[in-house]
This record gives C-alpha cells, structure tokens and sequence, in this order.
C-alpha cells in the first residue's frame, strides 16, 4: 500500500492526481495489472473525468452543490452532510488497468479527488497489482 498526501485548499474542489499516480506505478516497474486508488475519507471522493477544460470541474461542482445543498433539517451535529452524500455520490476509489507500466486511461481522462469539506489535508491510498 502507498499513501500520498494532498493539502486542499478550498471547500469543493477537483485536484488533477494523475501524475502522482503515475509515479507509484512507475516505482512498481509494473508492466500489465490494475492500479486501485482509494480515498480514506468520508466528506472527500474518487472519480475520473475530463482533464481538459477545466470548465468540465467547475461545472461537476456547481451542479454537486445544486442536486444536495447543505439542508436546515439535516440532523447530522457536525453540520457538514451535503459533503458525506456527495462523496457517496462520486465514491471512495477508482480502479485503473496498466498497459506497459502506463496507467490505460483515454486521453481525455484524469484522476481526481474530489473535495467536499475542506480546505483539509487528504491521503489517498493506492495499490498496484501486476498480472502475469
Ligand atoms: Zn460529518
């Protein structure tokens, strides 16, 4: 298992984690298998989208925050459950396929953690299977 640390810096927000994916898989000289990326928290999520247009995020969040605001008759003390229903909402992990130590993502694809409750400092856990 290898673990990364990643600081963010707003209250929602989408941070690019493909090349420090990259550089796990590299370290494993791994040539085909699957790469899991997992986000061990609750109020923070996984998911692969378009790493072009960063409008693509903006408008990912803008529309998050729209389908699950923050709501007067949540019962949750911390005040923060529009957060947990949208990291359930994007998921905990993402699996990837490696092709010739590469990660096998089309090219308009990038990993992402996906904030919900920050600014936080996150860890995000991954781990590389080779198959033979
Ligand atoms: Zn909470």
């Amino acid at each position: 298992m290898y673990k990364i640390k990643v600081s963010t810096t707003l209250q929602t927000e989408m941070i690019d984690i493909t090349a420090q994916v990259q550089k796990l898989v590299d370290g494993q000289k791994t040539g085909e298998g699957i790469c899991t990326v997992f986000i061990p928290h609750t109020t923070a999520g996984i998911t692969i989208n378009e790493n072009a247009d960063p409008a693509v995020r903006r408008d990912m969040l803008v529309e998050l925050n729209k389908v699950v605001p923050e709501r007067e008759y949540f019962t949750h003390i911390e005040g923060n459950s529009a957060a947990h229903i949208k990291a359930s909402l994007i998921g905990s992990s993402v699996s990837v396929p490696l092709e010739k130590g590469k990660l096998a993502l089309g090219t308009w694809q990038g990993i992402y953690l996906c904030e919900f409750d920050g600014p936080r400092s996150r860890e995000v856990w991954m781990q590389v299977i080779n198959s033979i």
